[in-house]
């Protein structure tokens, strides 16, 4: 799993879940984001979605 914005591969715990937040954009299309996009973005999604 990469991460929408960054592109950087997203590491994934033992369960496969990635470390990262999922967005859904307008069209209800989800991205993955890591956490320091998460943290670059203020974790505001509307500026997340502006980034993708
Ligand atoms: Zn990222």
């Amino acid at each position: 799993m990469k991460c929408s914005i960054c592109k950087k591969q997203v590491e994934e715990n033992f369960l496969k879940k990635p470390f990262g937040t999922y967005v859904k954009d307008a069209k209800g299309k989800a991205h993955l984001i890591c956490t320091s996009c998460q943290i670059k973005f203020d974790n505001d999604k509307e500026k997340i979605l502006a980034a993708l």
